[in-house]
């Protein structure tokens, strides 16, 4: 299977090309250049299969010409190494709860894929691969922690001294070995250029094999499709009409659901959540799309001004607008909604919610009540509520027990560089031999 660019269909490369470039060097978005539709036979033994066959099928039908499937079932071992259980919430609600794996988020299952998949196609490459990635907090967490021990890859996390959570900061600076962390004495936007700058580099880049682990990667994003056809195979109500809320930042979970459906699986309605970075309910309220600075709210890995996988959203409906609008509906939510939603939840039925799964609920029963009686509907829960302690505790009032996996994080001592905001001297730490 080749890979075009959304920028130019014409430009196409390889898997293992667009697995280490991440990004096309015309800045488009690769894209599979035709998607499987899997057979009414599949969807009919869904049912009893488990997690882990439903994804050496689906797997087998996108990567099936580029890897063995020996390399695809090791590819989907490695990932689907926690389960994501559907939980009934209210009456015709459930929450998909993806925040079972190592750091408690659902970037775990797009983090493991793609260091397993990075780590195959690089058998053989004499240059040392250097993953950089920039992050605001989840991101490095769940990088560092799906890269960890990973042969061949070191991996190097600049994040902005001060302005992420502790619990945050020790998911990834406790971890050591192929896991580098530089603290930048400046903001997000600054280790992002840095970041940027290095894969510019043409001197560097031909010493050393740069590559980044964002969700704009092909193999974090596509794994992500496999637990909505989990979902889908646990729902009891498979005869009603089904409506999927997806809580949103950059979009690219909400890519993989699309994609999910455009293979063949029947959800009929996507509802793209946002907290007040709205641009793309704006534009499914029938806006141009439109960048603009992000806002800071308590769902904060969601505040995104400029999703990048918006442009692979409208690819996989063919650059069809009217049909995007059409299957996606577009609902955002204020920091009073979010909280009135946990708050409301936890009441009447003792279910927990973190602030981002708290906009995918408040998506699907704003959907749900528009068309009474006629959806069933599935939520997506992104986090655990532990990983925003702080935030669930105020909105709440309560003291929220942190689970074991992330009270062994805290105990860590934390291992990082402090780097100022100065290309070069980055520059020398990648020069340096790790
Ligand atoms: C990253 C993240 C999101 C947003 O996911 P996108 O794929 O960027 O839309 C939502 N919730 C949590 C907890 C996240 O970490």
């Amino acid at each position: 299977m080749q890979y075009y660019s959304t920028n130019n269909p014409k430009y196409k490369v390889t898997l293992k090309e667009a697995v280490i470039r991440g990004l096309a060097p015309d800045q488009g978005l690769y894209m599979p250049e035709n998607i499987p539709v899997l057979p009414d036979s599949f969807f009919q033994r869904l049912p009893t299969l488990t997690f882990r066959e439903l994804g050496y099928e689906v797997m087998e039908a996108l990567f099936g010409e580029d890897l063995n499937k020996e390399q695809i079932r090791e590819l989907v071992d490695h990932t689907l190494v926690f389960d994501a259980p559907l939980v009934r919430v209210e009456e015709d609600m459930y929450s998909l709860e993806l925040f079972h794996g190592p750091t408690l988020a659902f970037k775990d299952f797009g983090a493991r894929f793609c260091s397993k998949l990075m780590s195959m196609l690089m058998e053989g490459e004499k240059r040392k691969v250097k993953v950089l990635v920039a992050t605001s907090g989840d991101t490095g967490s769940a990088v560092a922690n799906g890269f960890y021990k990973v042969p061949g890859v070191e991996v190097i996390i600049l994040y902005p001294k001060g302005k992420v959570s502790e619990l945050q900061e020790k998911q990834f600076t406790t971890l050591g070995g192929n896991i580098h962390c530089l603290e930048v004495e400046g903001v997000f936007d600054d280790c992002q250029r840095m970041v940027k700058e290095a894969f510019l580099d043409k001197e560097l880049n031909q010493k050393m094999l740069l590559t980044s682990a964002n969700s704009i990667n092909i193999a974090r994003w596509i794994p992500q499709c496999l637990y909505y056809f989990y979902a889908w195979s646990r729902l009891p109500e498979k005869h009603k009409k089904l409506a999927v809320s997806v809580p949103s930042g950059n979009f690219g979970n909400l890519g993989a659901g699309i994609l999910a459906e455009r293979m063949g699986l029947p959800i009929d309605v996507f509802i793209a959540s946002t907290n007040v970075n709205k641009v793309v309910p704006d534009f499914l309220h029938g806006l141009d799309f439109k960048a603009m600075p992000s806002v800071s709210t308590i769902s904060n890995s969601m505040d995104v001004g400029n999703p990048s996988n918006f442009y692979r959203l409208l690819a996989l409906y063919g650059n069809d607008q009217a049909l995007f609008r059409e299957k996606v509906k577009g609902f955002y939510f204020d920091d009073e909604d979010t909280a009135r939603a946990m708050r409301a939840v936890k009441e009447k039925s003792g279910y927990i919610l973190d602030p981002h799964g708290a906009v995918g609920y408040l998506g699907l029963r704003n959907f749900l009540r528009m068309n009474p009686g006629q959806y069933v509907g599935i939520f997506l829960e992104t986090a655990h509520p532990g990983k925003f302690k702080s935030v669930v505790d105020e909105v709440l009032g309560i003291d929220l027990e942190l689970p074991e996996r992330l009270q062994q994080f805290l105990k860590g001592e934390k291992k990082a560089e402090q780097i100022p905001i100065d290309y070069l001297i980055f520059r020398e730490y990648l020069n340096k031999s790790m």
